[in-house]
This record gives C-alpha cells, structure tokens and sequence, in this order.
C-alpha cells in the first residue's frame, strides 16, 4: 500500500498536490512519501516480531540521506556495499552495531573504514576477501565480525540481471567450497565467523526459491555445527518483489515471514534481513512532463522530459512501470504510446505499446515504483544533470536532493594546461 492517489481528478502524494509541486520544483523530478516508507518498514518489522531481526535496508535501492534518516528513526539498520554507502549510513545516523557490509569487491580503504566504524558484520564473498580481510584486521589489532556469503545454486529474481543465487553467477562462495573456507576462516585469528549469509536475487515473485535456498542455508548451519563451528547468525538478504502493475502480486510479508520462521525456528540464530525494493519501491514516482506527442510511421510517441539516464529501469532490465496522468481527464480517448525520453539511445524509453488516456505537450505524467533502483542509478549523460529527490511528509515537502546546475557539473572538469 502506498500514499499516492487521486483526489478530485488530481494525484496527491498524502496531502500534496503533484501538480502544483511541479509547477514549484520543475520536471522531472523524484517525489518519495514518508509514510510509505514508514509504512513498509513496520510492515516488514511486524511481520518478524518477537523474533528480534536485525532489518538493515539495502541502501543500494535507495541511498538519499533523508529517505536513510526516515528508516533509521523505524529502527533500520543499513545493509552497504561500499565505502560510500558506509559513509552515508553512519551519516543517517545509523549505528554501527546495526551494519553490514555486502559485495564482492570490497577494498582495503572499505574495510579499513569497516572495521574503525565497528560494524557489525562483513558479508564475505570469497577465499581472497577473506584472507585480506584477516590480515588487514591483525594489522589493526582488531577482529572482524563475518558471515560467508554462500552460493545456493538456485535460479530467483524478476530477470536474470537482477539473479544472484545462481552458481554462474559471481556472487558468494560455491556450495562446494563453502565448509572447506569456513574450516579455514576458524583457524584466522582477524575474524570471527559467527554467519551465514546468502543473497539469492531481486523482484523474486513467489516463495518457491526463497524456501529452496533457505532450507540448504537451514542444512548448512546444521553441518557446520557439527564441523564445530559456533553459527549463530543467518543473513537471508532481501529479494522479496513488489507488484509494479503488470503481473500477479508477489508474496505478502506476513508469508515469507511464517515461510522463514519454519525454516529456521529450530536453529536458534538471530536472523538479518537486507530488504531494499520492498521497502522504497512503491514509496516513490518519477514526475515527468510530455514535451511533444510525435505521431512516427509505426507508432506514436509521447516525448516525455524524464530519460533513461533518470531511471534505467526500463533499458537495463525491461521493467514495467505503471504511467499515470497527474490531471484525470475523464474526456480524454484511450492512446497507444510508445512512452519516451530525449536520450539519443533507442533503449530510452518508459513504455513501449502502451495504451493511456490521450495526452498532449505540457501534460504531466507520474512513472509510478519508481522509489527503489531509480536515483540511484541516475547519470548525467547527454549532460543531464541529476533530477532532484522530494520527500513528502502530510501536507509539507522538502527537496531532499537539489537539481545541480550545468555549471555544477562542469566543476569537476578541467581541461590540462596544453590546451
Ligand atoms: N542484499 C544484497 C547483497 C543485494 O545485492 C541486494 C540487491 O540486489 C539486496 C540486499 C536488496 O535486494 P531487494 O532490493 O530486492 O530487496
């Protein structure tokens, strides 16, 4: 459930006119709505209750500082993958004791900024990781807390850019190697292997791979117990989808609450959660305007001032997106629309084929789900600057993340002094 609706023909964000803040911030533009994110949290958090998780938010779906600050003040923890996410979760406020540090390539600088923060958990993904991860924590006289990311081997997620979990993929520590490493992590003097961690995909619809890969997680624990190793933590990352519009809803969070609380009731481990898209997914839009209707030989565009350098989404996994008009017109004939941006790419586009109410220049167009993958994928190609971030709280707003100037843009550029 989300806080974005009509009112009187006119699509609010709570108790915000769209239209009107358009009018105020200028297109395009991310709108996120507090309450939403709040919302998806507690639901997620009630879902787990009386089993004390640590829920720490992937903040790879969504980063800004505000929308972190809005989730730590729910009790997020954070789930990072770089030592810039670090930086901005401590940032948010998020305590140490509440952080995990995920992804395959973590540097020495990430994991010297780890291990001053006092994070709570590095998710390794390999032999090398591990190994300068014990060396860098003796150099430090200090010990790093870890889980090995392991790989179940199970297929899951919307599309395969956005699939982990399979042994192909080059995420975590294969199956077949994982109790040899952890034999080895338990002779390492720099790290205390307390986890298992796994991470088997996004936008997963259905419980199937989820109860797969956690069942072999479930058995796993069970024979590294018995190899005398003192497991008492199970990282499940996050995956659970969201409905974008176009297929059947995926699970509730109450049923993969009671799937995972089956499977690992009898272990005795306190239980992580890294879930991102569920959290801010459908917690944001993407406001656009249409900047010319172009009738082409084949189809009709709608040429729309958002891009694929504003949400790649589309582009990079052929995601669907609910497009909305902000002003209901009642009158209006049904279209087909190839939904566009002005990017010189033809894989710019929002929707392709896709039927609305007729719309014409100056109409505006809300992209919906477009809270989670969306800013943060941004870029400034064709010298675009980046859209601003509006968080939305009752009736009050506040950009969260300015438009930057061309000018801003430019002063991170020098040309050398031989030209
Ligand atoms: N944890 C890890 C390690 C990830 O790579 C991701 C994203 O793919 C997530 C958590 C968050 O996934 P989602 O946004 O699908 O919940």
């Amino acid at each position: 459930m989300h806080h974005f609706e009509y009112r009187n023909g006119r699509l609010y964000a709570e108790d915000v006119d769209v239209a009107a803040l358009a009018g105020e911030i200028g297109t395009p533009f991310y709108l996120y709505s507090e309450a939403t994110l709040r919302r998806h949290m507690q639901v997620f958090q009630k879902a787990f209750a009386g089993t004390d998780p640590l829920v720490a938010f992937s903040v790879k779906a969504n980063s800004n500082i505000a929308v972190l600050k809005v989730l730590q003040s729910e009790g997020a923890g954070a789930d990072v993958v770089s030592g810039g996410e670090l930086m901005r979760a401590l940032k948010a406020g998020i305590a140490p004791e509440k952080i995990v540090f995920s992804g395959v390539g973590k540097t020495r600088d990430e994991m010297k900024a780890a291990l001053d923060a006092g994070i709570y958990q590095f998710n390794v993904e390999s032999a090398p990781e591990l190994e300068a991860l014990n060396a860098l924590a003796l150099e430090m006289n200090k010990t790093a807390p870890v889980a090995l990311r392991v790989n179940p081997d199970v297929a899951a997620g919307g599309h395969d850019k956005i699939s982990t979990g399979r042994k192909e993929d080059k995420f975590g520590v294969s199956w077949g190697e994982a109790r040899g490493l952890y034999a080895k992590a338990r002779e390492m003097k720099g790290v205390d292997v307390a986890g298992v961690d796994l991470h088997i995909g996004s936008q997963i619809a259905d419980l199937a791979p989820f109860e797969a890969a956690f069942s072999k997680a479930a058995q796993l624990i069970a024979d590294l117990r018995a190899d005398g190793c003192a497991i008492d933590r199970l990282d499940l990352g996050g995956g659970l989808g969201i409905p974008y519009g176009n297929a059947a809803p995926p699970p509730h969070p109450d049923d993969y609450a009671a799937l995972i609380k089956r499977l690992t009731a009898p272990l005795d481990v306190r239980l992580i959660f890294e879930p991102g898209r569920m959290i801010c997914g459908n917690a944001g839009i993407l406001v656009t305007r249409v900047i010319y209707v172009k009738q082409g030989v084949a189809r009709k565009f709608l040429i729309v001032d958002a891009a694929m350098n504003d949400l790649i989404r589309p582009a990079l996994y052929d995601a669907h997106h609910d497009i909305i008009p902000v002003v209901q017109n009642d009158d209006a004939p049904r279209e087909t629309y190839d939904v566009v941006g002005p990017v010189c790419e033809s894989s710019d586009f929002f929707a392709k084929g896709r039927a609305l109410p007729e719309m014409k220049a100056g109409d505006l167009a809300a992209v919906m789900s477009a809270g989670a993958y969306g800013a943060v994928q941004a870029s400034q190609y064709n010298t675009r600057p980046l859209i601003p971030e509006v968080l939305v709280h009752g009736d009050r707003h506040a950009i969260i993340r300015r438009r930057p100037s061309v000018e801003d843009i430019f002063s991170l550029e020098a040309a050398p002094d031989w030209l």
